[in-house]
């Protein structure tokens, strides 16, 4: 066995003569010195690997100094103390204090297998720092590289504090935000994201920030050297490129004006032979231009979508206001929207608060957003009932909020912040056998959006979906709603 060399910092000479005779026995060598600080500096030159502390030495008040001898030198030895044996409050104390085992004094048994368990602790303990600083290494790595980036990266605690920021996220939300939240500092937001918080590992989301840009987030749990969990979180610019997007632009807008041109001949065709101008029909004929019409209207849609997004995205959206009822502007798809449900064996229940204020809108446009949304739950309920309603919201000076209800297939959790995106569908077989480019409730978003409103949705999947929004009441005066000129 490897002879340990052992340093006793005390002056109880009866302690020591019991522990230097069981030493003897193992041949370890010991020194014994003061606990002052010339003792301290020589007990340093004897290399000890293991330091004995006698808690005698203690001044009152003073707790276990640990870190005073790793200060003096003992940098890596285990430190036990050395306590009487009736004197539990030491024993704790120094414990406490970072000792790796004590003593107790006078001895009772052969100390040796207590001092190598502290020996062997102590090696662990060098283990454990060792790896704990190979892991601050390469986090400091991980961290110099993220640095060096010119996209935001940040690194947040598990309460979302954030901790170190590299220069490009600096240059975005300003210096000297560290201790703040993440979710209030980049998005303003009261609580946590959904994406963060409901994340178990790695995380992914796109945001808007301040400077305009569009950014793809991913972030993973990473621990650090003493072993705490830290979020690192790395963003990619995916703004757009300015000329591609107006190429993008005018092309989605030539192509959908031409696609108007054909479309209006199909119809007109379509009409001149469905009103026996070219000759009387037989049924079959009939089925067939029955199929050519609906998907001329399905045609229609979509390049009539296309033209709306293509405004929303150049910021062309200029709306027609005017002083409504909701219920009025929900009569103009009522019918239309009924049908729909009845084609697919499904009811539509209505129910409008009396004495709702009148909104300052454009009804075709609000129209639009009802068709839409309702539309959406039409096509996605097999069996059930969709329920439009509309009532009073007395916050913010008051709203009219008008909410559709369905009993359809809903949306997954992790799609639901994600459907308002231009083109986004779920991917699943139960959206895909139904038309549709993903095009609506973005474009309806943006029109909610400009009058001053919000659109958002709730969901649980396979039990049905929820969509609401608000609209301001109209005051009195005409509002100048930043609708009224566009985005
Ligand atoms: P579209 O309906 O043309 O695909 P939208 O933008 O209107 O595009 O809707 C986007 C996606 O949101 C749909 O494809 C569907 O996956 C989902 N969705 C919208 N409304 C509902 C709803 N009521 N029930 C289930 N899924 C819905």
């Amino acid at each position: 066995m490897k002879a340990y060399r052992i340093v006793y910092l005390g002056s109880d000479s009866d302690f020591l003569s019991s522990l230097e005779s069981s030493l003897q026995q193992v041949g370890w060598p010991i020194l014994r010195e003061p606990g002052d600080a010339d003792g301290t500096r020589r007990a340093l030159t004897f290399n000890p690997d293991l330091v004995l502390w006698d808690c005698d030495n203690d001044q009152p008040g003073e707790g276990f100094p640990l870190e005073m001898l790793r200060g003096a030198g003992f940098t890596t030895q285990p430190v036990m103390s050395v306590v009487r044996r009736d004197d539990p409050r030491s024993t704790i104390n120094s414990l406490a204090g970072g000792a790796a085992d004590y003593i107790a004094k006078p001895l009772s048994e052969m100390p040796v297998p207590r001092l190598l368990a502290a020996l062997n602790s102590g090696r662990r303990q060098l283990r454990i720092d060792w790896f704990g600083r190979v892991v601050d290494e390469s986090n400091n790595q991980v961290k110099g590289m993220l640095a060096n980036l010119s996209d935001p990266a940040y690194v947040v605690k598990p309460d979302y504090q954030i901790l170190w920021m590299n220069r490009a996220a600096e240059e975005i939300f300003g210096e000297g935000q560290r201790g703040g939240t993440c979710h209030h500092v980049f998005y303003e937001r009261t609580e946590p994201c959904e994406a963060c918080a409901k994340s178990e590992g790695m995380a992914r989301w796109r945001a808007a920030l301040k400077n305009g840009k569009t950014y793809r987030f991913v972030s993973v749990l990473a621990r650090n050297g003493k072993g705490e969990i830290e979020r690192v979180v790395a963003g990619t610019d995916i703004t757009p490129d300015e000329e591609v997007q107006k190429i993008h632009k005018t092309f989605v807008a030539n192509v959908s004006h031409d696609l108007r041109t054909p479309l209006a001949a199909i119809d007109q065709y379509v009409s001149i032979l469905n009103d026996g101008l070219a000759g009387e029909l037989t049924d079959e004929q009939k089925a067939y231009i029955d199929i050519i019409q609906r998907s001329s209207f399905r045609l229609h849609n979509l390049v009539e979508n296309l033209i709306d997004a293509n405004k929303i995205l150049s910021g062309e959206f200029k709306l027609r206001m005017e002083v409504v009822k909701i219920e009025d502007v929900l009569g103009l798809v009522l019918e239309s929207l009924k049908a729909q449900a009845a084609d697919r064996g499904l009811e539509i229940q209505t129910q409008v608060a009396e004495a709702l204020p009148p909104v300052y809108v454009d009804r075709a446009r609000i129209a639009q957003v009802i068709a839409n949304i309702a539309g959406n739950s039409i096509k996605f309920t097999e069996q059930g009932m969709i329920q439009i309603r509309a009532g009073f919201m007395p916050r913010d000076d008051g709203k009219v909020m008008v909410s559709v209800e369905d009993t359809g297939i809903g949306i997954p959790r992790e799609d639901l912040g994600k459907i308002f995106e231009l083109f986004y569908r779920v991917e699943n077989d139960q959206v895909y056998v139904e038309e549709g480019a993903g095009l609506g409730l973005s474009i309806s978003r943006e029109i909610i959006r400009t009058h001053g409103g919000t659109l958002w949705a709730e969901s649980m999947e396979g039990a049905g979906s929820a969509f609401h929004f608000t609209l301001p009441v109209h005051s009195g005066e005409r509002q100048d709603a930043a609708g009224a000129q566009g985005l």
